[in-house]
C-alpha cells in the first residue's frame, strides 16, 4: 500500500448528505479536505429518506451510527396494500424495504455535526460557478479562485461539474411521474377514528393502485406524518423541492383511495409538488483531466423508489476515499477511474430496482378482480440484497484486479466509457 496522502490538496463541493459523507470519508483515511457550500443556511428540507445498512456499516466508522438509528422510524413492518380498501397485500421487514426511515433534514443535521466535529472546514456560501479540470481549481461566484489536487462534486441533481465531465448539458427527461408530498405534525389526526391508526405508533403503509402509489409513515414516534402520493404527468419537467402542489388535485387522485388514509390526506393543508425527473446513467463520472470526480446525485440520481440516494452516496464516498490512498499521492488519476468502475454496476442495480418496483406496484392490480389474490412476492420491495455489502471490503477485494486495467487504459490513453450502447432503464 502506498504512503497516507496528507498532502493530498482535495476539495469537495456541496454540503449535502454525499459531500458530507465524503467529508468523513476523506477524514478516516487521513486526508485533510474543505467543503465549499452554496447556500448560506441549511433548512430542515425533505420529508423521508432511507438510509440503509449498507451506509451505516460505514457511517459507524467514520463516527455516527447511534443518532441516526434514533432519527429512524421503529416499526418493523411495513404493509403494501390494494389502492382501493386497504387489503394488505404484502407485509415485509422495514428493514429490507428502506432501512432506516427518518427526516432528511435530521440526518443532514447529524452529518453536518460529525463533519464540524472531525474538524473538517465548511465554507457556507460559497456557490462554484466555474471550474478549470485541468489546473484543478474552482470559481466562487464572488471571483475567488481555490486550487486542490482533486475536486470532488457532490453538488446533487441539477450539477454544473456534471457539465464539465461530459462536456454538454445533460437535461433532465420526464420519468413520467410526479409526487405530491406533504409533511406535517400529525397529532390532530389521532381525533379522526377512521385514519387515527395510521398516527398512533409508528407506521409505513404504501397503497398501491393503477399507475398510482400512496407511501405514508410516521416519524418521531408518530408525532410525524408523511405521505407521498406519485401519479401519471406528463406537465412540464421542473426539477425542485419547493414548488407548492394543489390539494385539490390530490383530493382528485385519492377520491377512489381506501378512505382511513384518505381521510388523512384530505385533512393536509398544502403540500409539495415534485416533478420526478429521470436522467440516463452517464458513461464517465470523472474529467478528461482525470481531477474532477462526480459524487451522489451528481452522477447516479435514484428514484424515490429506490430509497437508495443517500446510501448509495454514502457508498460513493468511501470507496473514492479508498482508492485515493490505495493509489497513492500521485496517482489521482487512477484512484479516480477506479472509483468509477467499481462503482457502476452496483449503482446502476441500485437506480433500476427504483424503476423495477414503482412498475411491478403500479401493474400488480391491472385487469384483476378484487376477489383474485396475487402473489404478496410480486409487490414486496427487492431492497435486500443492496444491504449487507461492505463497500470498503469489496474495493480492497477489488483493487488489484480493477487497477491492473485502469493502468493499462491510462498508458494507452484510451480510458473505457463505464458503459456502450444504450444502457438498460427508461
Ligand atoms: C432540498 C432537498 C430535499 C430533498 N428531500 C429528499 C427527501 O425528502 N427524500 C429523499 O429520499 N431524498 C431527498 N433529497 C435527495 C437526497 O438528499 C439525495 O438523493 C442524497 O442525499 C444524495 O445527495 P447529494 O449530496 O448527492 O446531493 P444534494 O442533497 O442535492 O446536495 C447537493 C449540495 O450541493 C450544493 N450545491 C449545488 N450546487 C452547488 C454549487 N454550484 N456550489 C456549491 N454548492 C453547491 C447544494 O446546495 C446541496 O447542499 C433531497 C434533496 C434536496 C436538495
Amino acid at each position: 500500500m502506498s504512503e497516507p496522502l496528507k498532502g493530498l490538496g482535495m476539495i469537495i463541493v456541496g454540503a449535502g448528505l454525499g459531500g458530507c459523507a465524503a467529508a468523513m470519508a476523506m477524514n478516516a483515511q487521513g486526508f485533510s479536505v474543505s467543503v465549499f457550500e452554496k447556500v448560506n443556511k441549511f433548512g430542515r428540507l425533505g420529508d423521508s429518506l432511507g438510509l440503509g445498512e449498507n451506509a451505516l456499516r460505514l457511517l459507524q466508522r467514520w463516527g455516527l451510527h447511534d443518532r441516526l438509528i434514533e432519527i429512524g422510524n421503529k416499526s418493523e413492518f411495513m404493509q403494501i396494500r390494494r389502492w382501493q380498501d386497504g387489503k394488505i397485500l404484502a407485509q415485509q421487514p422495514l428493514m429490507d424495504m428502506a432501512g432506516y426511515i427518518g427526516h432528511r433534514g435530521d440526518y443532514h443535521e447529524e452529518f453536518l455535526r460529525r463533519v464540524k466535529e472531525l474538524g473538517v472546514p465548511i465554507h457556507m456560501g460559497s456557490n462554484v460557478v466555474a471550474y478549470d479540470e485541468n489546473e484543478p481549481s474552482l470559481t466562487l461566484s464572488n471571483g475567488e479562485v481555490h486550487k486542490a489536487d482533486i475536486i470532488i462534486a457532490a453538488d446533487g441533481i441539477k450539477s454544473l461539474a456534471r457539465e464539465i465531465v461530459l462536456g454538454y448539458e445533460d437535461k433532465p427527461k420526464s420519468s413520467g411521474y410526479a409526487c405530491f408530498r406533504a409533511y406535517f405534525k400529525g397529532a390532530y389526526l389521532k381525533e379522526d377514528p377512521l385514519c387515527r391508526e395510521f398516527v398512533e405508533k409508528e407506521c409505513v403503509n404504501i397503497w398501491i393502485g393503477n399507475d398510482v402509489h400512496l407511501v405514508q409513515n410516521t416519524l418521531r414516534d408518530g408525532d410525524e406524518f408523511n405521505w407521498i402520493l406519485t401519479h401519471k404527468d406528463t406537465g412540464d419537467i421542473k426539477e425542485s423541492w419547493f414548488q407548492p402542489g394543489d390539494m385539490n388535485e390530490v383530493r382528485k387522485i385519492i377520491k377512489d383511495c381506501d378512505p382511513r388514509i384518505a381521510a388523512a390526506v384530505e385533512k393536509t393543508k398544502e403540500c409539495l409538488d415534485w416533478k420526478i425527473c429521470y436522467r440516463d446513467p452517464i458513461p464517465s463520472w470523472v474529467s478528461r483531466s482525470h481531477k474532477i470526480a462526480l459524487l451522489g446525485d451528481s452522477c447516479h440520481p435514484h428514484l424515490p423508489t429506490s430509497a437508495q440516494g443517500a446510501s448509495q452516496a454514502t457508498e460513493s464516498a468511501a470507496v473514492l476515499a479508498l482508492c485515493l490512498k490505495l493509489a497513492g499521492k500521485e496517482n489521482v488519476a487512477l484512484a479516480t477511474r477506479v472509483y468509477e468502475k467499481l462503482r457502476f454496476a452496483r449503482v446502476r442495480q441500485s437506480q433500476l430496482n427504483g424503476e423495477d418496483v414503482r412498475d411491478r406496484w403500479h401493474n400488480a392490480l391491472k385487469n384483476l378482480d378484487d376477489n383474485i389474490e396475487i402473489n404478496p412476492e410480486d409487490v414486496k420491495m427487492r431492497n435486500s440484497w443492496l444491504y449487507p455489502f461492505d463497500a470498503e471490503a469489496d474495493t480492497l477485494q477489488r483493487w488489484q484486479e480493477v487497477s491492473a486495467q485502469v493502468s493499462k487504459e491510462l498508458q494507452d490513453g484510451n480510458i473505457q466509457p463505464l458503459f456502450s450502447g444504450v444502457p438498460q432503464g427508461l
